[in-house]
This record gives C-alpha cells, structure tokens and sequence, in this order.
C-alpha cells in the first residue's frame, strides 16, 4: 500500500499539481508579510491587464453591492481589503485555469460549478454566522475539493471508478481514496495548498473541511471557518449530489448544533443559495446551466421520495391482498377435493361407501391379509322381501330403511371394518383380521341389531329382517380370487334365503345346505 509521501509524489511525477499564475503565487507571497502594502498589491494585479479588469467587473456587479462605482484596482483593494482581492485573483486563476490534459473521464466543468456553489454558500453562511471576512471562506470553498481534481489526474481510471462507486456520497469517497489510493482528497488538497504557499486560513481548512470537529488547534476563526466550509459543502450536496434529502438534515441540524442558527435562517441561506450560485458564475466567466432553487430540489426529491414509498407500499398491499386470496382459494380447492373426493367414495342415498369403493378397499384388504398371512371375511347382506316392503309402503318408505339400516351397521362393526353398498337392498361388509367364526359372530350381531330395530317413519312403525353370507379369505397358502370371494358370499347368502332368512349362512363348499341358522 503506497504511503501519503508516495502518492504526493506520484502527483508530482504526473505532474498533477496545477501550476499557479504568476500574480497569484506572487499575491499569496506577498500578502503574507508585513510590510506589504495596498499599493504593492495593486501594482502586481495591475500588471495583468486582463485579470484586473475580471476583478473590477466584479466588483461593481450586484455580487458586491458597492452604492460608487470602483474605478481602480487600488480603490478596489482599498475598499474590499487584501484578503478578499487575494481571494478574488485566486478564484479568477483557479476557475479560468485549463483544463488539465490528464483528466479525461473526471466532470471539469461540474467540479468547478460544484466547487462555486460551495463557495457562494459559504460566503452566505459566514455573513449569518460571524463578523469575519467572508472572502476568504469563499476561496476555501472554492478550493476545497481541489484534492480531487489533482487526484483525477494522477489516477485517472481508478479515480473515475471510486467516483463511480461513492455514487455521491463524500465520506464513501474519503474512505475509498483511503484504502486505493493510500491518501485522501482532503490531505492532497491540504498538500497542494501548502505547496502553493497558502495562508494557513486558506490551507487548513481545506485540510479540515469534511471533519471539522477533528481541528485541534486553537484558532477560533480558523475553527469558524473550517465550520462554514463544511456546511458550505453539504449545502452544495443538497444542490449536486443527486441525493438532496440525505444531506439536508445533517445540513439543518449541524448549521443549528455548530453556529445555533434558528430556522428561518437556515432556510434564507437554503432560499438564496441558489441564485447566488447563478450570479457568480456569471461574473467568474462560468457557464452553468439554470439549476432549480434548493427548496424545489427538495420539494421534487420529497415528491418522488413518497411516490417510491407510496407504490412500494400499494405493491406490498396488493401482494398481501392476492396471496391471502391464493390461500383461501387453495384452502377451498383442498376442502372441495376433499369433498369431491369424498362423495366420490359415497353412497348417494346412505352416506356410507358405495360399490366402487369398496372394490378397491377389498383389493388393499386383500393384499393386506396376504401380507400379514391372516384371514378377512366378507358378509353381503340383502334385505329380505324388500320388494314387498317398497310395495305395500312405498318406495319412499324403503329408503328410508336403507338409510336408518346403514347407520344402525355402522355403529355395530368395528371401526377398522368397512360397510358399503353392495348395490339396490344389499350390502357388504369387510371384516379384515378376521376368521369365519369371528366373522358370523359379526354378522350374527347384525341380523339381531336389524331384527330388533324399531324403524318408524311417517307416524307408522316397521319391522325388518336381512339375510347374510358370509365367505373368508386365507392369506396363507394359495391365494383365493377376489370375485371368488364375493361370489362364495353370494352363494351363502342365497343359501340362507334359501333356509328361511332372517339368517346367516357361511359358505360351504357344496352349497351350504348346512349353514348355521339363527
Ligand atoms: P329377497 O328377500 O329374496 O331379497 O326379496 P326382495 O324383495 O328383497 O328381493 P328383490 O331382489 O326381488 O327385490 C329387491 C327390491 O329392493 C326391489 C327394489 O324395489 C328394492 N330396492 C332396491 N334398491 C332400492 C332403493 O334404493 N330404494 C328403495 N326404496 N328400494 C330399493
Ligand atoms: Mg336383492
Ligand atoms: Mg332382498
């Protein structure tokens, strides 16, 4: 990493340091001492025909305010003091200086319209704050960020890079020209001005202007001054960094904490920045295009502020909106699934499963049971003398009896049995685990709950009875069929209609003749 001495000295091998005019290195020579007097002053100025008549145009403009015309340099150095010419011939000789040959990628023209705005700032802020010359607070804005300009020329691409990447914001860039460079704008421009042999009042706060409360020495005007520079430069922040808002309160606020200016103040120097800046451009020969004023900056900046939160927030609102719709939606697509899914699996008029359902549920008990090498038993039930029944009460009558019977059966089998219509007045029912002698319990127990049943409907009181078959499923050895299976509780179903039903039969191999009775 190169040392602060190493970048210096890369400046100078680069031959980045701007050369001072003749008067202007003379100047600062000469008002430094004593014996200095507004003559000599005059004569040196004088000397340049051109730059004198810059500085008396000046002068006389509106910028000053002067009620008589000043028609000699020497009235003029008379009248305005030697530090504000020294300060005028410096202005001239920076912001009419070339443009240097090295800084092709760095905005020379908005560096110094910049640089004028925080001048003219400063020149306001100090006149509110304090009784002291106000030319000289102007030079130092002026030159504050003159680091930069030396800096852009001796690193050319890498500086347009961290201006790029501060994207604005000043401490950023002090901290980048830190850490790439090994020295910063500041400490450079501090440099360049010693070199130049600025008056301490113009060097250090060019040293001083972004942290001014790290100015240890004494001076309580060099403190002042060091004070406006850097409130100077937020102002010119508020104008040209493209962020307004993130500089206008630390603006207000420090202009309030370091001088206790009330608010009207600060919004006078925020109200009259902005035509300030457009005059003196106009007197120091800069050509800057018509800016708006620092509370229409703000105003736009507030506005487009709100519409970014204002469309921030509906799109939040909106995406809230339509997810909790998604979700209900989704939740009532699952429900209604479940739903269709359900009453596919239904019977219609009994609300127990129905015929295809229980095809399926017998296949798994099936596969189940041979799994497991255990035995299932199946018992068909069919209504006995239905056809009679619907008859002589009606069709209504009988569904009914359909209805009450499915859930009389469904509170008499176990809960890992499953009951289905079979189809018209027959059910089925799978009994997993199970073995014939348990399973003609089961049906057993059934045939009695029917018998017993009290059906009333419609005022009138009916008595039902059902038949069963009853046929079992081994798991172990070769496995049955399953429509063998269905048709074995066919076949003992019919067997007990045979036997007089109201009974259950199990299936026996020569048609069961033999089956239990009740
Ligand atoms: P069996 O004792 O021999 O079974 O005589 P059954 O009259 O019950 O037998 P059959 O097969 O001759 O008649 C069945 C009757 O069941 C015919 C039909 O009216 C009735 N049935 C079938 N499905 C329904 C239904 O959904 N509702 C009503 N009310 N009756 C039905
Ligand atoms: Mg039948
Ligand atoms: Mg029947």
């Amino acid at each position: 990493m190169p040392t602060k001495e190493d970048v210096i000295q890369h400046v100078i091998e680069t031959g980045s340091l701007p050369t001072l005019s003749t008067v202007a290195s003379t100047l600062i020579n000469i008002t430094g001492k004593e014996e200095t007097t507004i003559y000599d002053i005059s004569k040196l100025i004088a000397q340049d025909v051109s730059l004198s008549s810059k500085i008396l145009k000046v002068v006389n403009s509106s910028f000053y305010n002067f009620p008589n015309e000043v028609g000699t340099i020497q009235q003029a150095v008379a009248i305005l003091g030697t530090n504000a010419v020294r300060s005028l011939v410096l202005s001239f000789s920076f912001l009419n200086m070339e443009r240097p040959k090295h800084s092709a990628g760095f905005d020379y023209e908005r560096f110094w319209e910049e640089s004028l705005a925080a001048a003219v700032a400063s020149k306001l802020i100090m006149a509110k704050v304090s009784e002291q010359d106000p030319e000289e607070a102007f030079t130092v804005s002026l030159l504050q960020n003159l680091g930069k300009l030396i800096l852009a020329c001796a690193y050319r691409d890498t500086y347009d890079q961290l201006l790029e990447e501060a994207a604005g914001s000043e401490k950023i860039l002090l901290d980048l020209e830190d850490e790439r460079i090994g020295a910063n704008h500041a400490f450079i421009g501090g440099e360049a001005a010693k070199r130049w042999n600025f008056p301490e009042s113009l060097a250090v706060p060019i040293v001083y202007h972004h942290d001014p409360e790290s100015y240890c020495g004494d001076d309580a005007d060099l403190k002042t001054e060091i004070r406006v520079v850097h409130l100077a430069a937020l102002l010119a922040n508020i104008m040209y960094s493209g962020s307004p808002i993130d500089y206008h309160a630390p603006f207000r606020e420090r202009a309030q904490k370091m001088f206790k200016l009330d608010t009207s103040s600060i919004d006078e120097i925020l109200e009259q920045a902005n035509g300030d800046v457009a005059k003196a451009a106009e007197y120091f020969g800069l050509n800057i295009e018509g800016t708006a004023s620092i509370p229409e900056i703000l105003q736009q900046a507030n506005i487009e502020l709100s519409l970014l939160n204002m469309s921030y927030e509906q799109i939040n609102r909106e995406l809230v909106q339509s997810k909790m719709k998604l979700e209900k939606l989704t939740s009532e697509l699952e429900e209604k699934n479940r739903y269709l899914e359900e009453i596919a699996n239904l019977d219609g008029l009994t609300q127990i499963y129905n015929h295809r359902y229980f095809q399926e549920s017998l296949d798994k008990e099936i596969s189940r049971s041979i799994r497991q090498e255990n035995c299932l038993c199946l018992v068909l039930a069919d209504i006995d003398n239905f056809k009679k029944f619907n008859d002589f009460y009606g069709h209504q009558a009988g569904d009914y009896v359909l209805k009450e019977l499915a859930s009389l059966w469904g509170g008499v089998i176990r809960e890992y049995d499953l009951l289905a219509r079979y189809g018209g007045e027959e059910f089925v029912i799978i009994l997993p685990e199970t073995d014939e002698a348990e399973g003609l319990i089961v049906a057993e127990k059934i045939r009695v709950a029917i018998e017993q049943h009290p059906f009333s409907y419609d005022g009138d009181d009916y008595r039902v009875t059902s038949s069963f078959g009853v046929s079992v499923f081994s798991g172990v050895g070769k496995a049955m069929k399953k429509t063998e299976l269905i048709e074995r509780a066919d076949k003992a179903l019919y067997s007990a209609k045979k036997k007089g039903r109201n009974r259950v039969e199990p299936y026996a191999e020569k048609s069961g003749w033999f089956g239990k009775s009740k």
